[in-house]
């Protein structure tokens, strides 16, 4: 067989595009203080399992990074967290919703890791790992650290949920210059804005039928 390079056209759609990069806690399902450490301790948030399932039936592919850490501080075993990451990706498949990967940051704030968001370390092997074209995906978080990141890994569109840190990240993310490219009330908000179709650029990014546009404010 003879090798050949791929044309633009076919190098593009090789590619995996419209990903949905979603933080877990605070996100998809409630978040708690003292960490998330079996099975009965983690809620779906109101609505996220329909949300996942929209975006799902629109196109969207989803994808779960999240920085996990209670296995590293003896909180937990890793077998449960993989258990929980089992049973949640279960029921999303049940409520017709897909999640294709999830991608876990283990790691303590003291190792200095290169995946623990607000680093790209996740979203980059992600990237790699599935072929995502960034200029038409979106990161859905609740926190300063998951903008951050999407913005440190060239994600083209931010948008900040107000439940978990939410409101928190609000001020934060002021203080810092930075402005997601939309607030939403919750997870199914954001699902909302990211699967209605824009008239224009300006209006914001992605909507099945627009390209991705540019970050509202900040770096
Ligand atoms: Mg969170």
């Amino acid at each position: 067989m003879r090798l050949r390079w791929l044309n633009k056209e076919e190098a593009a759609s090789a590619m995996l595009h419209k990903v949905v990069f979603l933080d877990r806690d605070g996100v998809i399902n409630r978040d708690s203080p003292d960490y998330i450490t079996n099975l009965q301790e983690f809620e779906f948030l109101p609505g996220s399992l329909e949300a996942l399932r929209r975006l799902a039936e629109a196109g969207f592919t989803c994808i779960v990074v999240t920085n996990q850490t209670a296995p590293a501080r003896g909180r937990m075993a890793p077998e449960t967290l993989a258990e929980i990451h089992g049973e949640m990706a279960a029921a999303v498949a049940a409520a017709g919703g897909r999640i294709l990967d999830i991608f876990i940051c283990p790691h303590l704030p003291e190792e200095s890791c290169s995946c623990r968001k607000p680093k790209p370390g996740m979203l980059l092997t992600a990237q790699k790992k599935h072929r995502i074209d960034f200029s038409s995906a979106v990161m859905i978080g609740d926190s300063v650290k998951d903008i951050e990141c999407a913005h440190n890994a060239g994600v083209a569109t931010t948008v900040l949920v107000q439940t978990g840190n939410g409101e928190k990240a609000v001020r934060e993310l002021s203080a810092l210059g930075i402005r997601p490219h939309h607030l939403a009330l919750d997870l199914p908000a954001a699902v909302d804005w990211i699967v209605t179709p824009r008239r224009s650029e300006k209006e914001g990014p992605p909507g099945p039928a627009g390209p991705s546009g540019q970050p509202s404010s900040g770096k």
